[in-house]
């Protein structure tokens, strides 16, 4: 029997490298749901090659999916619409894994519903998990889903971490030696330019990672730094561990995806050349292993492996979000929502390179941070983030 897929964020990167993997392995694999947002003709495309039951895009969309797909001969596959679509293929009694990849808040109702209908969740939507928290790890275990990294970074603690680490008690502290995490970063395109270079640098700039490809938000996350600054809150609920149990290691090379240190004096780490493949793999079949198209790791190519501090004045969305985490409640919704519209007004060339940490701070000081004690308080503390920075992004632009 095959376990059947359902594929959050289809047509996107970590969609993409998804498809590549279940295309290697069809006896184990079929696609049950594909979703899309904007890259119709792409959807449809995967739906020729992989044939899907359910697809899912915007309402507005339906009419030029029907077309590709009758042309393609593909009229019987069932098409659903928007949100409640995407919540519909996410927790479908015939789905057993979900791929969450939607980017952005927009991924959380849906992920939400996998975790909820007990599914295996492979996560790469971090935003997701960053504004939900509590709430989406509480639903894992209520609901006996399991919810496994895909952020190469929480897939590599992961397998650096002793086996059942995610079963025991969380607390906040680490557990079963765990002495800390070293969470590693890449740096970004910008990790040497001076803060005068970094006032012009240019959306074509901050899109060009050197070592990943990846969707457009994640790739200027990686620039500011925010990205690593979304994955410590990330690491903080996944391994139910405090903020400063979270060092931050800039490793240029982006060979060591993270590690974790433990009481004895040992590090582990976990290497592998930067393709997300690997840890898409990893998490669809754990505990197995499944072969990739990743070739193996070189160290002689390699030869060196850098490690430096971050700096955070030049980059200071990691600390912003480190403080957010610390005070906890609905500042991680804020500080997400926040850089949300501050990089859409960055790809937009409405605001300089700088400003996006500029309006992330200016909104966590000016939205109240309360309990995050239901979805909807959530949803609507997103809502008021995304308000107050829209008009801090028109101050600025003024
Ligand atoms: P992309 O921008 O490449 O893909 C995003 C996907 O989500 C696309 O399928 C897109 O549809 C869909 N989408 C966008 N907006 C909406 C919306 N409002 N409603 C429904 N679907 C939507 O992003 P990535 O694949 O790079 O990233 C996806 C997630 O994975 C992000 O949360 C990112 O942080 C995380 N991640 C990514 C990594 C990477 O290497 N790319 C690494 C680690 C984590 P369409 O394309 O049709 O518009
Ligand atoms: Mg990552």
């Amino acid at each position: 029997m095959t376990q059947s897929v359902c594929i959050l964020g289809a047509t996107g990167s970590i969609g993409q490298s998804t498809l590549k993997i279940l295309e290697q392995h069809p006896e184990k694999y079929s696609v049950f749901a594909v979703t899309a947002q904007s890259r119709i003709q792409e959807l449809s495309e995967i739906c020729k090659q992989f044939r899907p039951r359910v697809v899912v895009v915007p309402e507005n969309k339906v009419q030029e999916l029907q077309q590709y797909l009758a042309k393609l001969q593909l009229d019987h596959i069932e098409i659903l619409t928007g949100e409640d679509g995407l919540v519909s293929v996410a927790e479908h009694p015939e789905v057993d894994v979900v791929m969450a990849a939607i980017v952005g808040a927009a991924g959380l109702l849906p992920t939400l519903a996998a975790v909820k209908s007990g599914k295996r969740v492979l996560l790469a939507n971090k935003e997701a998990l960053v504004m939900s928290g509590d709430l989406m790890i509480q639903a894992a275990k209520d609901h006996q889903a399991l919810l496994l990294p895909v952020d190469s970074e929480h897939n590599a603690i992961f397998q650096c971490l002793p086996q059942n680490y995610l079963q025991i008690e969380r607390n906040g502290q680490p557990k079963l030696g765990v002495e800390k995490v070293l969470l590693t970063a890449s740096g970004g395109p910008f990790l040497n330019h001076t803060l005068e270079q970094l006032e012009n640098v240019t959306p074509a700039q901050a899109v060009k990672h050197p070592n990943w490809s990846m969707g457009q938000k994640i790739s200027v996350d990686s620039a500011t730094l925010m990205n690593k600054g979304l994955e410590l809150i990330e690491a903080c609920h996944l391994f139910s561990i405090s903020e400063h149990f979270v060092t931050v290691v800039v490793h240029p090379q982006s060979i060591i995806h993270s590690m974790v240190q433990y009481v004895d004096g040992s590090t582990l780490a976990q290497m592998g050349n930067p393709d997300m493949c690997t840890p898409i793999a990893h998490a669809l079949a754990w505990p197995e292993r499944i072969q990739t198209h990743v070739p193996a790791l070189d160290l002689f190519d390699v030869a060196t492996l850098n490690f430096t501090q971050p700096d955070t004045t030049r980059f200071p969305a990691l600390k912003l979000a480190r403080q957010a985490m610390r005070a906890g409640g609905l500042a991680p919704s804020i500080l997400n929502a926040a850089n949300e519209v501050a990089v859409a007004a960055f790809l937009e060339q409405k605001i300089g390179f700088l400003h996006i940490a500029q309006v992330v701070e200016h909104t966590l000081n000016h939205v109240h941070n309360g309990v995050a004690d239901s979805i909807d308080t959530i949803l609507e503390t997103d809502k008021l983030a995304r308000q107050a920075a829209s008009s801090r992004i028109h101050q600025l632009v003024s």
